[in-house]
């Protein structure tokens, strides 16, 4: 009897640690989870502390962790995750500093788009400007020919009565009066018209040299953004061999995808050389909406063993 139940126990080991082999993720499944489900070789997670201050529910973090692991499985055709309310690996969420600067971040990015509209407004302004102040150009060029040519006219018209030298009669003389006053009367208008061309070809001026600095205000921030906030790595979230604990994300999308990350380190993958992947150290490339895993991820994945 006993040789039976020693010969069924190292039945049972062998069995588990070839089965642990095949499946490395195994090794994070509790005794317990693999002797009630000794067939089932998908990792176990539950959520677990989910920090207030991140303003999400823990059924949203479940369902991005679904989503996280559909990645994988989606990507691979393996069943690799089961959520299990009783799981030993659980996936938590931590609000420290972290997640503070990640508000920030998110704060200066919309202030930097804000900054980046009004700055081309501003230029919008300026383009408009200069195409009203091309058009008023050229109905000033046409006024300022008609009354050269009415000058002339008119000039033309005394040399020739200099030159007939016969005495002009009265009404002739009045008609004379009347059109250099009608000239002079043009030249005052068209002085006005230019000075108001002039006035606004200086606040064209100022619309450009305004836009110009805001141009270089808003290079600046970015600049400065740049500087202070470097392209972000995945240990915003970690996992230690026990749990996964995330320390920011900046959007659902951004959590997903990070959860699915830290799911490639529980089923004992490295990072790679593929800056588009999951499992590349810096999160910058990725598409963070529509992620599937990369070739580069597969062959992680296939390489275990
Ligand atoms: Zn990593």
């Amino acid at each position: 009897m006993r040789f039976w139940i020693i010969l069924a126990l190292m039945l049972f080991t062998a069995y588990f640690s070839i089965q642990r082999y095949m499946h490395p993720q195994l090794t994070h499944n509790s005794a317990l989870d693999r002797i009630q489900h000794p067939l089932d070789t998908r990792l176990r997670y539950r959520i677990g502390t989910i920090d207030p201050r991140f303003n999400i529910t823990t059924e949203q973090v479940l369902q991005l962790a679904q989503q996280a692991a559909d990645i994988w499985q989606q990507g691979s055709m393996k069943s690799l995750f089961i959520y299990d309310p009783n799981a030993k690996l659980s996936i938590n969420l931590i609000y420290d500093e972290r997640q503070a600067e990640s508000t920030a971040r998110k704060q200066e990015i919309k202030v930097i788009e804000n900054s980046r509209q009004y700055t081309n407004s501003e230029q919008d302004k300026v383009k408009q400007l200069d195409a009203q102040l091309s058009q008023a150009k050229q109905a000033l060029d046409q006024y300022q020919a008609n009354y050269q040519n009415k000058v002339n006219q008119y000039n033309q018209m005394i040399q020739a009565l200099n030159q007939a030298q016969s005495n002009l009669t009265e009404t002739a003389r009045q008609q004379l009066d009347q059109d250099k006053q009608q000239l002079q009367k043009e030249q005052f208008e068209l002085q006005q018209q230019i000075n108001l061309f002039n006035q606004k070809v200086a606040q064209l001026n100022q619309h450009v040299n305004t836009a110009n600095s805001i141009n270089q205000q808003f290079n600046q921030s970015v600049d400065q953004f740049n500087q202070r906030f470097q392209p972000r790595q995945f240990d915003k979230g970690v996992f230690d061999g026990r749990e996964i604990n995330i320390y920011e994300f900046e959007s659902n999308d951004d959590l997903r995808l990070t959860i699915a990350h830290e799911l490639g380190h529980a089923l004992g993958l490295q990072h790679n050389q593929d800056p588009k992947a999951l499992m590349f150290p810096i999160m910058k490339e990725q598409d963070l909406a529509h992620f599937k895993l990369t070739p580069a991820d597969l062959a992680l994945l296939n390489a275990r063993h």
